[in-house]
Parts: C-alpha cells; structure tokens; sequence
C-alpha cells in the first residue's frame, strides 16, 4: 500500500522537477542573452563604437570569446538603429595542428561575409625566436600587420576585437604592477598606425558569461595552445590575484572595474593631466577640494547597475 502511495505521489514530482529544471534553464539562458545584448549594446553607445556605414572586421580567433562577439554582434546589427557591416575574418598563422576546416564551415553556415587569410607566420616565428624565449611580441607584431593589410583590402575601417571586462582589468593590474603605469585595456582607441579604429565591443561583459554563452551556443572552439607558447607567467599571477581577491572580498572586482570609468585626475599625480603647478585658492566651495584632515568615508559597494564582474575560477 506504502509502495503504491510513494509511487504514486514520486512519479508526478519527478516529473515536475525534470520539467521545471528546463523552464529554469531556459529562464537563465534567456537572461544572459538578455544581459550579453545589454551590455553591449551599451558599451556600443558609451563609446560611440559603430556608427552609420561603418564595415567593421570582427577579429575572429576561434576562442569563445570573439564567437560569443561576433554571435552577439549580429543580434545587435538585426536591432540597430543604424546600418553597418560585418565581416568576419581569421588569421591562420599554420600553427601545428590547428584545423583549418572549422571556422570556415561555421561563419558559411551562419551565412555572413567572412575571410580567411592565410600566412605562415609559426614558422618565422620560429625560425627567428631561440627555444624557450617568448614568441608572443614577434608574434602579435606579424598578426598586426597582416590584419591591418586584409582590412585595408576588405574596405573595412574598425577592428573589433574580443577582449571582455575581465581582460581589461587584468590589464590594468599587470600595467600598475608591472609596467608602472596607470593604464588598462581601451574600450575604443586608433590603431598604432593611424588607419582604423580598434574597438571592443564586449568591454562590459564578464568572461564567466561568455562562458556560459560559448556552451549554450556550442561554439565549435579551437584550442589556444597549438603554437607551444609559455603561459605569460605575470598574467597567471594577476588573474590569481583577482580570483583570490574576489573569493575573500565579493564584489571587489566589480567595484574596481566601476573605478576605471571613474577617473579623477586631481586626486592623482601625474602633472600632464592635471595643471597641479598653477593651483591657487579660489574662494568657493568644492566638494571635490581636499577635505585636509577628514576621515576617509566609503559607501559599501553596490551590487546594482551594470552585473557585478565574475572572476572565473580556470
Ligand atoms: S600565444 Fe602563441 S599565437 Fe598567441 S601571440 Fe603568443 S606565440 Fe602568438
């Protein structure tokens, strides 16, 4: 009698749970389309990245990152208020291993304009760098030519690249700690040659979100380690930091992220962005002025507006 009353009340609640799994997946999935959208469209907007006409060649390197860009890109081009293009373009650099076959079949399927280029860059790479010294500034320095050369074949006049919010603040880290330098990783900037402009379109998304994107869209992901390079060991430590940063403290890395679209110059000391030789008393209040002896007072961090930035854990 117990059996029949057990299976009787089981079969319907594991059923409903199966069920209500699925809507909760779908919920959260939708979410995080809804917020990839959001944010960059709004990055988009904050740093005027597209504008009408603009042919836009989105970087792709087979990692989740630029197919998480290039798949939320042509959402927004669908809903912009403007008209511009996309072409999607990688550079095969003849790494060993790499699969030529995967991209291409992709970007045909997705049925957007698209170009793959060629060059062997690994070997003179190798040719040039001695065993165990770092390949990745000779490297990029090629990468960089080559692509400014298919853009300027393509017609096209911005770059768009994948770096997300947690590149960016790590970039600001190794800067500070490592290059003295206040400077991180930039939204929107000219290229070094004058000719294009870069933009990265997903400056606001965290890497944890792309991950969760790049597995729900099954991107078919190529692997980043097929040129034998050595980990950039300064990276791994920042990353580590952040991530034991984020552990013990929660929201310190969104926090630090708002702080790089806060910048007061004033209250720093470089005399080139701020004329510190020429202050004289003026004679009106400022909240901003020097509060001399008073304590320093800072509100808890918020956990609201733009979705705080999610270390992820490698
Ligand atoms: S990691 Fe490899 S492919 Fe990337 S820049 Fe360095 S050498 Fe080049």
């Amino acid at each position: 009698m117990n059996a029949v009353w057990i299976d009787d009340e089981v079969a319907p609640a594991a059923q409903d749970t199966k069920e209500a799994k699925a809507a909760k997946i779908e919920r959260e999935t939708h979410k995080l389309e809804k917020r990839l959208c959001r944010q960059m469209g709004q990055a988009i907007m904050d740093f005027n990245m597209i504008e009408e006409g603009d042919r836009v060649m989105v970087c792709m390197s087979g990692g989740k990152d630029s197919y998480g860009m290039l798949d939320i890109l042509l959402k927004m081009q669908q809903r912009a208020p403007i008209n511009f293009e996309i072409v999607a373009v990688n550079l095969d650099q003849k790494q060993p291993g790499f699969p030529e076959h995967i991209l291409p079949e992709y970007l045909a399927k997705l049925g957007v304009e698209f170009h793959i280029e060629t060059q062997d860059t690994y070997s003179i790479v190798k040719r040039n760098i001695p065993e165990g010294k770092t390949m990745c500034s000779l490297c990029s320095r090629l990468r960089r030519g080559i692509l400014y050369n298919v853009a300027r074949k393509l017609k096209c006049n911005k770059l768009a690249l994948g770096h997300h919010r947690d590149d960016m603040l790590q970039t600001f880290f190794l800067n500070m700690f490592f290059g003295g330098k206040l400077k991180g990783m930039p939204p929107k900037l000219t290229s070094d040659n004058g000719e294009f402009v870069v933009i990265r379109p997903l400056a606001y998304v965290a890497e944890k979100d792309l991950i969760r994107w790049a597995a729900h869209r099954e991107f078919p992901i190529i692997p980043c380690s097929l040129c034998g390079s050595q980990t950039n060991l300064q990276r791994v430590q920042i990353g580590n930091m952040l991530r034991d940063w984020e552990k013990q403290y929660p929201g310190r890395a969104e926090t630090m992220f708002t702080a790089l679209q806060n910048v007061v110059p004033s209250h720093l000391m470089d005399h080139s962005k701020h004329d510190f030789k020429n202050i004289r008393p003026t004679g009106l209040e400022d909240e901003n002025g020097d509060k001399a002896f008073d304590a320093e007072e800072f509100p808890t961090p918020a956990r609201s507006g733009l979705p705080g930035l999610q270390v992820v854990t490698l």
